[in-house]
């Protein structure tokens, strides 16, 4: 080598011994230095292709790529582009001098040729390169421009001294080489590798490969009849990556299939999404993406979303909550911001107001699709409410600004499993309750309430998820003057009959001895369900503030259980069994079958309202026992 064409310098920077800082702190994840890399190769083809377009440059071919080589036994990765490239004198000025970036120059050369690809390199400036060294004992690049100005070749160790050689490198374009550290041996696997291209550069917009030098020199010992996948004929080596993502489409480009296929691929999710949201945000937003709603199967599977970031085809992270609000991450999708730099800073994203703009375009369109399919689809939509609903109650709670765009579209699931909106609720039953949603926690356990309400022709909602505790108290907050009651909670008008009951002292009293609690209020209504003897109503207030503490209890504070509740037990003055009983009661020879009597109507009370304890059950059962030999 002539030495006298060698020129050494050292990596001009303001600050002194900035290469070790950069070393350390510049990522806290080392693995982004080949995003970094395989970023700037991909800015590289893009510039060389903005300057054909321009009728700079004739005559290229378009075999536009990137190559990412492993060689283990040379401890080197290199990244190779067949981009611009660059002369010594840009060499000297975008890598040698840190902080100055040449993507500024580019831009302030072609601005104002209004081209797409502007807004592909504004926002891009940085250290990225540098990323290299945070694995590398040195770095070489072996660079020739597109001009065909001489092939140049640099050499950085770790403290950043440099050399300069001319080289002979034929072709146009730059190979960056790491050699790979000794602590950083990770990165020589090719599993690693393959690893990081998959996650970062997935759908890189220029076609990428991965050379593994190890497993193409691998000795061949399979015979010629062999007919494995090895020894197949040579294919064409295929690209690592996708460079036209479905959310760079147009939507009215983009099937179905194509959707679906989209979501099982980048999610792993098996199951089919249960619809889609495709944004496509033009000027002053420019971003693009697409939005899943995942089908879950159980109330807390919807926890699990996933919302990947990228910067212009380039991945930059996982559920970045400054730029979709939290309580969407629920959801899985993708989102390509260009505006937003590749490196962002959490404190950046904060205060950009920008990033607040692009949060509120996506609340607004998600909540768009949903009274969308509410308006045009409402078979669909209420096929779909108990799949959606927790994402929706959720993200009410969270959002006042997301509860009134979608208000409209919030169904009620009502018992008897038809659906109806709160304002179509409301509406209906506006004279016989207003004001007032009736709703069941148990299906099951509160069986006979519901039956009482359907036979009055009341229709009662179904609340019965941990979620839903918290989101009726969002509704009345949000609604205000409409309150919910729970169907065990209070007598509802339309069950009474307009007759009025007179009070009985002795048969209270014989209630609440049997009851075993003191504090039981005891009322004579006329129901109009017959049948039924008494019913036990616990007031709504009383049995919230029950579910608080018992919540507050679970979370670790102290014992709940001794909260007292507000309970009424509704002895029903129509009903046979009761006008029996009121006689037993006059009748001094039958004091005992009197109280046997009333304690197993309250018993059934209580079993219509809720599951008996093991010492209830037990002393219930013996009761019965007694009453059938007695027949
Ligand atoms: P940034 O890319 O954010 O500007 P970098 O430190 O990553 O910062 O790169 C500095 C500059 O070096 C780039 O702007 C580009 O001009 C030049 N450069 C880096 N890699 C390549 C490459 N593979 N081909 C051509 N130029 C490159």
């Amino acid at each position: 080598m002539d030495t006298n064409q060698n020129k050494k310098g050292g990596i001009s920077v303001d600050t002194e011994h900035i290469f070790p800082i950069i070393k350390k702190w510049l990522y806290s994840e080392k693995d982004i230095f080949l995003r970094e890399l395989v970023s700037n190769a991909t800015d590289a083809v893009t510039k060389l292709k903005r300057l054909a377009a321009l009728g700079e440059i004739r005559d290229i071919e378009d075999d536009f790529r990137i190559t990412v080589t492993l060689d283990k036994n040379a401890r080197t990765l290199t990244i190779s582009d067949n981009g611009i490239g660059m002369t010594e004198d840009e060499l000297r000025r975008y890598i040698c001098q840190i902080a100055l970036s040449g993507a500024l120059d580019f831009i302030q050369k072609y601005e104002g040729e209004g081209d797409s690809n502007k807004n592909g390199i504004i926002g891009h400036f940085g250290l990225g390169f540098y990323s290299a060294f945070m694995v590398s004992d040195s770095v070489e690049i072996f660079t020739r421009s597109y001009t065909n100005a001489p092939a140049v070749h640099w050499v950085c160790d770790e403290a950043g001294e440099y050399e300069i050689f001319p080289c002979d490198r034929e072709g146009r374009g730059t190979d960056v080489v790491l050699h790979i550290a000794e602590s950083e041996e990770e990165y020589l696997s090719a599993y690693r590798v393959r690893e990081m291209l998959n996650k970062y550069c997935a759908f890189m917009p220029v076609d990428l490969y991965f050379v593994d030098v190890d497993e193409e020199s691998t000795p061949h010992t399979h015979d010629e009849n062999c007919t494995c996948e090895d020894c197949s004929a040579p294919k064409a080596p295929t690209p690592i990556n996708d460079t036209t993502p479905l959310w760079q489409k147009m939507p009215a480009d983009c099937t179905e299939e194509e959707y679906k296929a989209f979501y099982h691929k980048v999610f792993g999710d098996y199951r089919d999404p249960l619809f889609h949201i495709h944004i496509n945000a033009d000027y002053p937003l420019n971003f693009k993406g697409i939005l899943y709603f995942p089908r879950i199967n159980h109330e807390y599977d919807s926890l699990e979303g996933q919302v990947k970031l990228y910067y212009n085809q380039v991945f930059v992270a996982d559920n970045i909550k400054e730029v979709i609000p939290e309580y969407l991450l629920m959801l899985k999708g993708v989102l390509d911001c260009p505006e937003l730099p590749l490196n962002v800073s959490r404190s950046y994203l904060q205060t950009n107001s920008y990033v607040a703009k692009v949060s509120a375009h996506i609340v607004k369109k998600v909540a768009d699709k949903l009274n969308a399919l509410y308006n045009t689809e409402r078979e669909k939509y209420e096929s779909l409410w108990d799949d959606i609903r927790t994402f929706i109650e959720y993200a009410c709670m969270r959002d006042r600004k997301f509860y009134d765009r979608v208000k409209s579209a919030l169904l009620l699931h009502l018992t008897d499993d038809s659906y109806l909106t709160i304002e179509d609720y409301l509406a209906d039953c506006k004279d016989k309750h207003e004001n007032t949603i009736y709703y069941a926690a148990d299906k099951t356990t509160q069986a006979q309430y519901i039956s009482m309400f359907a036979a009055q022709g009341l229709k009662v909602a179904l609340f019965d998820r941990m979620i839903d505790v918290q989101f009726i108290q969002t509704l009345e907050q949000n609604m205000s003057g409409v309150k919910f009651v729970r169907i065990d909670a209070d007598v509802a008008q339309a069950l009474r009959s307009d007759e009025k009951a007179e009070a009985n002292p002795a048969l209270e009293a014989m209630f609440r001895e049997v009851s075993g609690n003191a504090e039981l209020t005891v009322k004579f209504e006329h129901l109009k369900e017959a049948r039924v003897p008494a019913m036990l109503n616990i007031s709504e207030e009383s049995r919230r503030m029950e579910e608080m503490m018992r919540l507050y209890a679970m979370s670790g504070g102290k014992d709940a259980m001794s909260f007292p509740q507000d309970m009424t037990l509704i002895v029903n003055a129509s009903a046979p069994l009761i006008r029996r009983l009121s006689a037993l009661a006059t009748d001094e020879n039958a004091a005992d079958a009197a109280r046997r009597m009333a304690k197993q109507i309250y018993m059934l009370a209580v079993l219509a309202q809720r599951q008996l304890r093991a010492d209830e059950l037990q002393s219930f059962l013996e009761d019965s026992f007694d009453l059938l030999e007695s027949l």
